[in-house]
């Protein structure tokens, strides 16, 4: 069985950490996560952006399906082993939550 459940999905997987959208796999304490994620920019440019109001440059939504194919997620988790990208996560704290 594939990992992805569809093309789409896969290239925004592999987009993690670059501007624009992409997905982020987590999988701390246990529970598997996957999210939909939105940048200004690329993470490593982060410190780049500078302004005298408060930017949020990048937001994230938890999914349950595929955005683009509408499968379930949870069906295709056994596949992600090792590759959390909990690093790219934007703490809860940082969306007011
Ligand atoms: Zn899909």
């Amino acid at each position: 069985m594939k990992k992805h459940c569809c093309r789409a999905f896969e290239h925004h997987f592999n987009q993690a950490g670059k501007y624009g959208v992409s997905i982020i796999f987590t999988n701390l304490s246990e529970k598997a996560i996957f999210m939909q994620q939105f940048r200004m920019v690329d993470k490593e440019n982060e410190s780049s952006i500078v302004s005298d109001n408060l930017l949020r440059i990048a937001t994230q939504l938890v999914i349950n399906y595929c955005p683009w194919c509408g499968r379930k997620l949870s069906k295709q988790v056994k596949h992600y082993g090792g590759l959390d990208r909990n690093d790219l996560r934007i703490g809860f704290e940082k969306l007011g939550t």
